[in-house]
């Protein structure tokens, strides 16, 4: 865990907030008290772990004007193509059965979203949610379904279960112990979250999901308001981790909520994982990890590992701080 960063601001944007510009002559039309007030906000772009090269790419998006809808695609899609990410897009980890099935969402400024589910054959899931978003009156497309769509989309049948994937597939399968557990060296879901130079906030979030899951199996990664959340009078916030626990609170929703009643997206971070912990206080055996940013381009991230119980946890600090161990 200490060798990840969970939480990464791109580029320079690390405080995400420039002050108001002055107003330079009496001729220009009078602010309001709003603009006056109303901090501007610079580009900025966050995401789970340490995928430089995923928030680089959206940095260089956000730095030439693009939107933060573009930014957060294009930004997660480095890691669905990345093959040495073993669950993300292509070298994902498969199912029981062998084959690997991507969930993935995408939410905009303005509250339009997308996802699919256990889509398999593609490699950019990212992208066929953003074509889910703009291009039907759905929300989500599951399984063959969204493959079909994602065929009339122009998308390829593409071949995701790389020899590596497959190589360990066929070992754990030797053993044949389902144990759904997320391991915690490798489960690398990137949820982004970016605000671009108009002040819209976008959030991607795209995995494979757990490894050597049940067939069918789908977490919290492309379930709007669980994986991923935004609204743009708030901000937004987007999950890791075990999904289940993350759908039964709702996590990334409930984040924003958090926020919207005051909270920062640090405390906010926190208060959504100590939900999670205070309905697992006997069976810590897991992780989970949210990041948040609110429309000030604050930014806040919140973990938890497994080994240890609630109460040690509390005790011992052994609740990952940002400050300590993702930034
Ligand atoms: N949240 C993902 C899921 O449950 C897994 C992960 O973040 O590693 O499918």
């Amino acid at each position: 865990m200490k060798r990840r960063n969970f939480l990464k601001n791109s580029g320079l944007a690390t405080a995400g907030v420039l002050s108001a510009p002055a107003l330079t002559s009496c001729e220009d039309a009078p602010a309001s008290a709003a603009q006056l007030s109303a901090p501007v906000v610079q580009p900025i772009v966050i995401c789970t772990w340490d995928f430089h090269n995923a928030s680089a790419k959206a940095w260089e998006i956000l730095q030439k004007g693009g939107t933060a809808l573009d930014a957060v695609e294009a930004g997660v899609k480095v890691e669905e193509d990345d093959v040495n990410n073993q669950t993300v897009g292509t070298g994902g980890r498969p199912d029981r059965d062998g084959n690997v099935t991507l969930d993935a969402c995408i939410m905009d400024h303005a509250g339009q979203c997308g996802a699919v589910l256990a889509l398999q054959h593609i490699a950019n899931p990212i992208s066929v949610a953003r074509k889910v978003m703009e291009d039907t009156p759905h929300v989500m497309l599951v399984g063959q379904g969204a493959e079909q769509f994602a065929y009339e989309k122009g998308f390829e049948k593409v071949n995701l279960l790389t020899e590596k994937s497959k190589a360990e597939w066929l070992e754990w399968k030797k053993t044949s112990a389902y144990k759904p557990i997320i391991n915690i060296e490798n489960h690398d879901t990137i949820g982004m979250l970016a605000i671009d130079e108009n002040g819209h906030m976008a959030g991607g979030c795209t995995t494979s999901g757990m490894a050597y899951k049940m067939a069918g199996r789908v977490g919290d990664s492309p379930i709007i308001g669980a994986g991923l959340f935004v609204d743009n009078e708030v901000g937004g916030a987007t999950a890791t981790g075990v999904g289940e626990e993350v759908v039964r609170t709702v996590g990334s929703f409930l984040i924003v909520e958090l926020m919207r009643q005051g909270k920062s997206p640090q405390e906010a971070c926190e208060e959504g994982v100590r939900r999670i912990m205070e309905k697992n206080k006997d069976k810590l055996d897991f992780q989970i990890g949210f990041i948040a940013m609110n429309m000030k381009g604050e930014t806040g991230s919140y973990c938890i590992q497994p080994g240890f119980t609630y109460r040690e946890y509390s005790e011992n600090g052994h609740i990952n701080h940002p400050s300590e161990h993702f930034l």
